[in-house]
């Protein structure tokens, strides 16, 4: 099976670039490096690179305008590397089709975490197909046909709402999903209070998925921005 550990690298900063660059080789990666957006756009349409990692602040564009382009025509995991800590800042990435957003200064450990999860969305999304009515990942299993989800083999008494909760996630599995995009998804709208609501159906669902909730391994919370479920 190929590995998917083609890394394409849009920065304008040469150190980081070169940071990145020494990183990546040294674990294994094969990396291509650009410097400004529309040399990464024109990367991407010669389908060199299995996943992207991208700066915002650009010589030509801003990073945010590149990955609305790009989702234009491909599904290519984009990992945003930027010194901008906002959570605006983030939502915007991730609303407009980002997977992961890592903030300036960043450990080359937790840069190769995120790399490894975007690699197994790409394995698992290639699995996946639109034919597949059930859908796996670790102890848990939802089978999409009969509307029941498994975990260890034993059936989950979801609520309604949990289970679209749940469905939204898995097939969304390795991406981070803001709370406005999971709102609109199961409300249609994106008031404060859904948000808050959201919490809640998300605390109820994870004491049935999670053995442990203060340390889930299912569904990641990304303080301010959103929730992503694993790939295990
Ligand atoms: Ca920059």
């Amino acid at each position: 099976m190929n590995s998917k550990n083609r890394i394409l690298v849009i920065e304008d900063d040469i150190q980081i670039r070169k940071l990145m660059m020494t990183s990546l080789k040294s674990n294994g990666y094969s990396v291509e490096c650009v410097s400004d957006g529309n040399a990464g756009i024109m990367a991407l349409t010669g389908a060199k690179a299995d996943i992207v990692l991208l700066d915002l602040g650009l010589p030509d564009m801003d990073g945010v305008e590149l990955i609305r382009k790009v989702r234009e025509w491909s599904q290519i995991p984009i990992i945003v590397v930027s010194a901008r800590s906002e959570d605006e800042d983030k939502i915007a990435a991730l609303d407009n089709g980002a997977d992961d957003y890592l903030v300036k200064p960043f450990s080359v450990d937790e840069l190769m975490a995120r790399i490894r999860v975007a690699q197994r969305r790409i394995l698992s999304a290639e699995m996946a197909d639109e034919t597949n009515t059930v859908f796996k990942n670790g102890d848990l299993l939802i089978d999409y046909v009969a509307r029941i989800a498994y975990l260890k083999d034993r059936e989950l008494s979801l609520t309604p709402m949990e289970y679209r909760l749940l469905c939204l996630l898995a097939k969304n599995v390795g991406k981070v999903l803001t709370y406005t995009f999971i709102t609109g998804q199961i409300w249609g709208n994106t008031l404060e209070s859904d948000v808050a609501s959201l919490r809640v159906f998300m605390a109820s669902l994870r004491k049935k998925i999670e053995v442990d909730t203060a340390h889930p391994v299912y569904i990641q919370t990304h303080i301010g921005t959103g929730y992503r479920m694993l790939k295990l």
